[in-house]
């Protein structure tokens, strides 16, 4: 008897059990764990999707075991690299390793279900809702009363939810032509044609002259070549050629980098280059934080180490941030590597991230570069890992399974026996301090590329009188430092810091903030639509006259846009071209790409954008950089509004001359005093490391104390809050007397989705009761799905808010 362990996916109910299936005969040996299979669930013809995670010779269940109904693929999809990673990963991270498995794999390859009604008792209801009819498909198209009804008949047991897989296209299949025949038999064959079967003569002569390139496609024979669809069929039917199906790779658009050359080293990379090889070189599986200023080369010390594992006949894996914030790191490895590079990035659509992921699968790539999701990429035979920005909060998943890049990358790097490089100009303190301790190696480059100065930065009080007195966003000095830099020709980026800021509406009579109903946060302003605009569920209003509240035409606008930035600087500098980057101008695929590139190449003068210009902009004539209101993040309700003050401030200002000539930056701020401003302007990272260690050792937060963060979430606030104080309860019971238990608070946005949202942080040393007992906790509720409890663990949250 061969019997499988498979994790299922069952929408409605999870769990981590396993549950066994018998190998059916006909698919001994077939079946193997990291296979996708189809099998029997529940009552009724309902199937789901599972994952095989192991394969044995009996089973202790006492029952009789259902069968494996089919296999979903030829060959696992998932290693038993990725396999071991999902246990590890779903314990780390609280979640399911159902959802782990899925998230290992494009999202194509996940199932898609459709649910249906079915009757399992005679009732007058159920009859009125199926309307005579043997069951019922559930749509997004139902109203509240049906859906209601559903639920209320199913908690009476009335009807049963059943699902149906759908089938997905995951390749695109073409038709295309190929034949057996070598050219002196095709030789033969057309010489038996008449001489009036001329488009038979056509075909045949055109297989002889592209005998190498078969098979080709149907479209190309008829669009380039003109050879029409009967003329392919009669052929066919001659047997001289044979129709088959093709997989075609979707193409991602993008611009094919030129190729760039190995650069000679300085001396500081060839230290860091060494340093890397060498731990290449003996599978050492060390970490190296490469903490080097901006502009000081970290990417040539990526490039050549990369090299250095492919030599070695190993595969890379290169994280970044955001791609399509980075398009120029992107370049710059595709140039270097050209073929054997795939990228993984949220701007593919998701057939092409399967095309994408299948050349990995099938070894035709050697180096990987992606963003979070791309640590999973199925690259055998790791050699190298390289993060690039490590302290960028992107690198964290907010849904479930919570997992961290970087934790997953050193899991990885650990099993193939490869180094991890950890590169930013700004690392997390996390890292920073656990290089101090030494547990990771630190790399420092201090020193920008043929000794180029770091940029000149000058802090702007905008509480000084001349500033308080200008009509618009922009001090007298940065508006002559703009006029300066337009005289010359040489090019500016404006930064409009927009975290922890919008452009909200609020009354200045009676001080009402116009909000979203469902998630009390403030509606923005959107003038493309002449809306308000909630950016979390995209509840939208029509802008209001007077207050709602009190009636005054006193209600205005807060806080300003990009889009009004930018009509101050079209007034200012009227022969000025001005390229704006934010949300509303890269919603297409390539927007990005394409603003960066016309900025390449000098076809405009500034480049006004929010957070995303900060990060690895190499433009050689960028000479100054505009920060318009530095002071935004530092609002944020998160103990890392300091941190992340710095780092964008460190980032953006290092965009600045970055070639031969001199680099400007202007930071305009109410807080010059604060000292994430002022080592910022500095690009003094290790003095702020050294302050804001100390604020954190004062206050008890990462990296002196670990944190965990519980969110509960319930549509009833009365029941939500019960079991928040129950859930403390539970913990202080279990924890030693050193954890601090913080909460239950609401959350900044506490009504998100109706629901109410409550949180408790825990900050701890050393509590090998948490972990057990969080696990228990969940357990606990979540087998109670009737009281529709939600909650979430987050093991070292990037943001609480
Ligand atoms: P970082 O990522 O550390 O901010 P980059 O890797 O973008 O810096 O390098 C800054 C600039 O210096 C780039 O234009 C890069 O091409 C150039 N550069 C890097 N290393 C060298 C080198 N060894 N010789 C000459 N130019 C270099
Ligand atoms: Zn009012
Ligand atoms: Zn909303």
């Amino acid at each position: 008897m061969s019997v499988a362990e498979i994790i299922v996916d069952v929408p409605t109910m999870q769990t981590n059990r396993p549950f066994e299936y018998l190998i059916p005969d006909s698919l001994t040996e077939v079946v193997v764990p990291g296979m996708r299979v189809e099998v029997p669930f529940g009552r009724g013809k309902r199937k789901i999707q599972g994952f095989v995670m192991k394969v044995k010779d009996n089973s202790d269940f006492q029952g009789k075991l259902k069968p494996i109904s089919r296999v979903i693929d030829l060959k696992p999809v998932l290693s038993d690299e990725m396999l071991k990673l999902s246990y590890w990963l779903a314990d780390r991270t609280y979640s399911f390793q159902i959802s782990c498995l899925q998230t290992m794999l494009p999202s194509v390859m996940r199932a898609k279900y459709k649910e249906f009604v079915i009757p399992i008792a005679e009732d007058d209801e159920v009859r009125s809702l199926l309307n005579d009819k043997p069951d019922l498909e559930i749509t997004n198209q139902m109203s509240d009363e049906t859906i209601r009804l559903i639920n209320k008949l199913r908690k009476n047991n009335k009807i049963d939810i059943q699902y149906v897989v759908e089938n997905q296209a995951l390749q695109i299949k073409r038709q295309a032509v190929t034949t057996d025949l070598n050219i002196i038999q095709l030789h033969e064959a057309k010489s038996k044609l008449r001489a009036n079967a001329k488009a038979q003569i056509k075909l045949l002569d055109f297989l002889c002259n592209h005998l190498e390139e078969l098979p080709i496609e149907f479209s190309d024979l008829q669009g380039n070549y003109g050879i029409s669809r009967a003329v392919i069929k009669t052929a066919e039917k001659n047997q001289l050629v044979k129709i088959i199906e093709v997989t075609k790779f979707r193409k991602p658009v993008g611009i094919t980098p030129e190729q760039t050359n190995k650069l000679a080293l300085t001396d500081e990379q060839k230290v860091a280059v060494d340093q890397i090889s060498n731990a290449i070189d003996q599978e050492d599986s060390k970490t190296f934080l490469v903490e080097g200023v901006t502009g000081s080369g970290k990417t040539e010390v990526y490039l050549q180490t990369i090299e250095k594992a492919l030599k070695k006949n190993k595969t890379a894996l290169m994280l970044v941030p955001e791609i399509s914030l980075t398009p120029q790191m992107v370049n710059r490895v595709v140039g270097r590597f050209g073929d054997q590079v795939a990228v993984l990035h949220s701007g593919l659509s998701s057939g092409e991230r399967y095309d994408e992921w299948t050349r990995i699968e099938n070894k035709d790539v050697k180096v990987v570069v992606g963003a979070r999701s791309a640590v999973f990429a199925p690259l055998d035979n790791i050699g190298l890992i390289i993060i690039d920005e490590e302290h960028e909060a992107s690198y964290k998943q907010d849904d479930n399974p919570r997992y961290h890049a970087r934790d997953v990358a050193l899991w990885r790097a650990n099993l193939n026996k490869a180094p991890v490089v950890l590169g930013s100009a700004t690392p997390s303190l996390e890292s920073r301090a656990r290089a101090q301790k030494g547990v990771y190696q630190l790399i420092r480059m201090k020193k920008r590329i043929n000794d180029q100065a770091l940029p000149h930065v000058h802090i702007v009080d905008m509480r000084d009188d001349e500033n308080a007195a200008v009509k618009g966003d922009f001090s007298p000095a940065l508006q002559e430092s703009l006029q300066t830099t337009l005289d010359r020709h040489e090019q500016a980026i404006i930064l409009l810091n927009r975290r922890g800021y919008s452009s909200f509406m609020m009354c200045r009579e009676c001080g009402f903030v116009l909000k979203c109903p469902n998630c009390d946060v403030s509606l923005t302003y959107h003038k493309d639509l002449s809306k308000m605009k909630c950016h979390y569920c995209g509840h939208e209003e029509p802008v209001p006259n007077f207050c709602p509240n009190c009636h005054s035409k006193k209600i205005g606008f807060y806080g300003t846009g990009t889009q009004n930035i930018e009509q101050q600087l079209n007034d200012l500098y009227p022969n000025a071209k001005v390229l704006r980057m934010d949300v509303d101008t890269t919603r297409r695929k390539g927007d990005h790409a394409k603003i960066l590139k016309q900025f390449g190449q000098h076809k405009a003068d500034i480049l006004l954008g929010t957070q995303m210009i900060a990060k690895g902009l190499d433009f050689p004539d960028v000479t100054l950089v505009g920060v318009i209101n530095a002071d935004t993040t530092l609002s944020l309700a998160d103990y890392r509004a300091s941190e992340r003050t710095f780092q964008l401030l460190t980032q953006v200002s290092g965009r600045a001359g970055r070639a031969q000539k001199a680099g400007h930056v202007i930071i305009q701020t109410f807080n010059p005093d604060h000292y994430a401003i002022k080592d910022a302007a500095k690009q003094d990272y290790e003095k702020f490391f050294k302050q804001e260690m100390y604020l954190r050792h004062q206050s008890n937060y990462t990296p002196y104390y670990f944190t965990t963060l519980i969110s509960v979430a319930n549509q009833d606030e009365g029941k939500t809050l019960k079991q928040s104080y129950w859930l403390k309860k539970q913990l202080q019971t279990a924890l030693s007397k050193d954890a601090i238990l913080l909460g239950p608070s609401p959350t900044m946005i506490s009504r998100k989705q109706n629901k109410y949202y409550y949180q408790i942080i825990v900050k701890y040393k050393h509590e090998p009761k948490l972990h057990q007992k969080l696990l228990e906790i969940l357990n606990e509720t979540q087998t109670d799905t009737k009281n529709g409890f939600t909650i979430a663990i987050d093991n070292e949250p990037q943001h609480i808010d």
